[in-house]
């Protein structure tokens, strides 16, 4: 029970000798991640324990709080405010003004009120908390077992709203009507549950069901035990969880894994595990003291770490890289399954066919998934954004983002947080085409999509459009200005020109490796000059060619953002067959070996790709005669090409999968370069100096046959990050900057990026690497907000 405190003895406390203490009134605004966080609950125990009166309340802009009592009580309020605020929540602004004392008694939370523009967020879903795992584990208590137990530190939250302000009428939960054990939870300040908005209960809250492919219930008295028996017998169950269906089979059993494969036509991607807790964990993987504390922040992403030898999870989970895809329980349901003892490790991939959307509705994934599930673990408490796993590695000692969902939107990201031209009209920045998030844009801050999948198809279009439709409203965010890719072919440059059209709004192109170096910049501050190295997979060049191994300068605060220097790029080869190249890198080898001056009708190229002599002719007169045959600068089809040849992977069931396996098996190399032919060699060319590769192709003639193929990749990785560093030092010589920005898909490689760093550090240089914003496309619309925001405060200066 909570006491109201006597205001006079308090003040006789904290001022014996003053009689009369001067009231004051302040009226503080908090801005950030305030709502749905226990944030009114939180400050309503600091009002109380300084002895203030007044109120606090959620507006569109956060929080607004008037507090009235002594000075030093105020101060100290407004000191704990921002040291000893919830852990979900996330300060950006806190603004105090003095108004005059209206002689008020007590402390009040009022109710949510909607007015001006909205610029709070909507918190991110978050694991469950450590008190509600206890209850849920706890016989006694009366939510034991409950698999939608919440509270104000943990629970779904944007994945339940349809707008802001956060409160229940606003979500999912609005039709669960609370019972009177809980609506006085939710009513008691002083309670953990207090507005907790999806708070519920057996009694009234969401329940489950178990139902077989054809929709028909099974008859099972506590659905969670019967979904336990059926994994442990090797079946494959789709289970709803925060952010739509996961598809759940027993990790240490290989034919249930390999059926799996088999049923999702995903035959060589690793597949996700879920384990019970730390302890499981390190029992299959190696885990840094880094990967430990991302495993168990609230977001609880999925965690690269390196596979521990040994273990009993079956071999086809990650075939052919040497680590797991790990996380933790992070709902209760999840936790249900662990508490079985029998239940060691569960794979837990999104509930979709190849690179389709993850399913969140019932009909929806019965129908999608009936040929995938044996049986689907269903809830009544509707999901409304499709929201994936995040995806998350420690790279060169830091935390780095692969794929930002769950955990993590809709949380903002600031847009040049340092600088104070970055201050944007509201934007669209609509992104890439694989991996595809967007971004909207407004004044000093950007909401990044989920991580949304490739937009090849219809269903990825529609994703786009529903997500955008509701972060559009959940931010009120009416763009004035649209930005997309260079890339005329790209659905989401089609889509960025139709929506434009419709609204009769601008439209920015920005460069795809200008794009990235710029999210770089973005997050970090940088106006410029930098050195970026945008090493990617592929992306349109302004010569119309496909880039992707670029040293390019950027300066967001030149005479023209929207301008960059191509310094240097990687040597162009020809990339046979075009799109079908990324998916069958022995064309690209091919083509590397046709660059590099080798007849690749030889039987010595032949036997080195593992191509049939009519391939090889066919691929020769693709390139001589100029047919469906790109140019490509790219570092991530270099490193698949290499890879062809030093792994035999000529054709790949997911992008970069050469590349990823390329790494996996210099993992435990030194970094030594014995052979200088694996450093590309630094040249004069028609405008930009050129890093020619050929010398590569010779040696590898040579090496393929001698060296293990571990050494031959260890070098490779070091022969490129030598090459780069050598373009850098040579573009700071002429041009005298020293920071370099490192982005684009291949900086997920792990070794890529350290020897870059720390080689650069050595030579002197200033070193920038993502963070917060993926460095492969899931963080391009980042860096085209970026870009955008730029070209336009630069146009706003000027009129
Ligand atoms: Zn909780
Ligand atoms: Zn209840």
């Amino acid at each position: 029970m909570t006491q109201e405190p006597d205001p006079k003895r308090e003040q006789h406390e904290v001022q014996p000798e003053v009689n009369e203490v001067r009231r004051e009134r302040h009226e503080v605004r908090v801005r950030g991640v305030v709502q749905g966080v226990g944030f009114r609950p939180f400050v309503y125990r600091l009002a109380r324990e300084e002895s203030l009166a007044g109120f606090i309340g959620n507006d569109t802009d956060g929080v607004i709080v008037e507090v009235e009592g002594a000075h030093a009580s105020i101060e100290a309020f407004l000191r704990r405010l921002q040291s000893e605020a919830p852990a979900l929540a996330r300060i950006d602004f806190v603004t105090s003004r003095s108004i005059s004392p209206k002689q008020e008694k007590g402390f009040r939370i009022v109710a949510s009120e909607v007015r001006g523009q909205v610029a709070t967020g909507i918190p991110a879903d978050a694991a469950t908390c450590a008190d509600c795992l206890r209850e849920l584990l706890d016989p006694k208590d009366r939510r034991y077992r409950y698999p939608f137990l919440n509270c104000t530190n943990c629970g779904p939250r944007f994945t339940i709203t349809r707008r802001i302000p956060y409160d229940r009428p606003q979500t999912s939960m609005a039709k669960f009507k609370m019972c009177p054990a809980c609506q006085a939870e939710y009513d008691d300040p002083a309670n953990r549950r207090f507005h907790a908005q999806p708070n519920a209960c057996w009694d009234c809250g969401p329940r489950l069901w178990l139902v077989d492919p054809a929709g028909a219930t099974i008859d099972a008295a506590d659905p969670v035990a019967e979904t336990i028996h059926r994994l442990l017998d090797g079946q494959i169950l789709a289970t709803k969880g925060i952010g739509g269906f996961h598809l759940a089979c027993d990790a240490t059993n290989s034919s249930a894994v390999v059926l799996l494969r088999e049923r999702k036509h995903r035959y060589g991607k690793p597949l996700a595990i879920m384990v019970r807790d730390l302890e499981a964990a390190r029992s299959i993987g190696s885990l840094s003291p880094a990967d430990e504390a991302l495993l168990t922040t609230y977001a609880r992403p999925i965690v690269l770490v390196h596979r521990r030898s040994g273990n009993t999870i079956a071999p086809s989970v990650a075939p052919g890289v040497p680590w797991l895809g790990i996380f933790l329980p992070y709902a209760p349901l999840q936790h249900l399954l662990f508490a079985d003892d029998r239940v060691r490790a569960l794979v837990m991939t999104s509930a979709n066919l190849s690179e389709e959307p993850i399913a969140i509705d019932n009909d929806e994934a019965l129908a999608r998934l009936a040929n995938i599930a044996d049986a689907f673990l269903m809830h009544n408490r509707e999901i409304l954004q499709r929201c994936d796993d995040s995806v998350m590695a420690v790279v060169d000692g830091a935390p780095q983002l692969i794929r930002r969902a769950r955990g993590f939107v809709p949380l903002s990201v600031s847009l040049a947080p340092k600088l104070p031209e970055f201050d944007a009209p509201p934007l669209l920045a609509v992104g890439g085409h694989l991996k595809n998030a967007f971004a909207l844009a407004r004044g000093r801050f950007v909401y990044q999509s989920q991580h949304l999948g490739d937009l090849e198809n219809l269903t990825g279009l529609n994703f786009f459009r529903e997500s955008l439709d509701h972060l559009m409203r959940t931010f009120e965010v009416a763009p004035t200005a649209v930005v997309h890719d260079l890339h005329p072919g790209y659905l989401s440059t089609t889509l960025a020109r139709d929506w434009a059209a419709e609204r009769n709004l601008p439209l920015i192109a920005v460069q795809h490796h200008h794009a990235h170096i710029a999210a770089c910049m973005g997050e970090h501050s940088l106006a410029g000059p930098v050195i970026g190295l945008s090493l990617d997979g592929t992306g349109y060049g302004t010569d119309g060619k496909i880039w992707g191994g670029e040293v390019l300068i950027v300066r967001l605060d030149g005479p023209d953002p929207a301008q960059f220097d191509r310094f240097a790029h990687l040597e162009y080869v020809p990339m046979p067959g075009g799109e079908k190249a990324i998916h069958e890198p022995w064309r690209m080898a091919l083509g590397a070996f046709h660059a590099a001056g080798f007849n690749i009708e030889s039987e010595e190229v032949l036997a080195l790709v593992g191509a049939k002599p009519y391939e090889a002719r066919l691929i020769r007169q693709m390139i001589d005669r100029g047919i469906n045959t790109p140019l490509t600068s790219s570092l991530g089809r270099l490193f698949d090409a290499v890879a062809a040849v030093v792994l035999g992977r000529g054709v790949v069931d997911y992008e970069a999968q050469a590349a990823i396996e390329l790494e996996g098996v210099a993992a435990d190399e030194d970094d030594r370069l014995r052979h200088q032919e694996y450093v590309p060699e630094f040249c004069a060319g028609d405008g930009s100096f050129i890093l020619k590769t050929g010398s590569l192709w010779r040696r590898l003639i040579d090496d393929a046959r001698a060296m293990p193929r571990e050494k031959i990749a260890a070098e490779f990785h070091a022969g490129m990050a030598k090459g780069l560093i050598k373009a850098a030092s040579n573009a700071r010589e002429k041009t005298g900057i020293h920071q370099v920005a490192l982005s684009g898909g291949c900086m997920h490689n792990r070794r890529l990026a350290r020897l870059l760093r720390t080689g650069l550090e050595k030579e002197g240089f200033e070193v920038y690497q993502h963070r917060q914003v993926s460095p492969g496309d899931g963080g391009l619309s980042y860096g085209q907000a970026v870009v955008a925001a730029a070209i336009l405060g630069k146009q706003r200066a000027e009129s």
